[in-house]
């Protein structure tokens, strides 16, 4: 894989209990970093499962997911070597 020098922005979590399969997320992420997963969760449903790499995060899959608590977007601040972390949960932009 290139090393293109850039840092990812954001991160993601994805609560695979609690994701309905929508596709919501896969298609409202800008650069398409979201897949749905082959495996399904206990419900019966294929999960969303982000790719490991390219999220800005921009946050517009956490506020397309009808599912409250299936994503958490991490924003990730580079300040020299230290890295701060702010977190997106549910209940913020609802
Ligand atoms: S925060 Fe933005 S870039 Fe990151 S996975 Fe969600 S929609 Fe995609
Ligand atoms: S929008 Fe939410 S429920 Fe739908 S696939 Fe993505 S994480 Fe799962």
């Amino acid at each position: 894989m290139a090393d293109t020098g850039k840092r990812d922005r954001g991160s993601l979590r994805i609560d695979t209990d609690e994701c309905k399969g929508c596709g919501l997320c896969v298609e409202a992420c800008p650069p398409k970093v979201i897949h749905l997963s082959d495996e399904l969760n206990h419900y019966g449903y294929p999960t969303a499962t982000y790719v490991g790499a390219g999220c800005t995060g921009c946050g517009i899959c956490f506020l397309a997911c009808p599912e409250p608590g299936a994503i958490t977007v991490l924003r990730l601040a580079h300040a020299g070597s230290s890295a701060a972390k702010a977190e997106m949960s549910e209940g913020v932009g609802r």
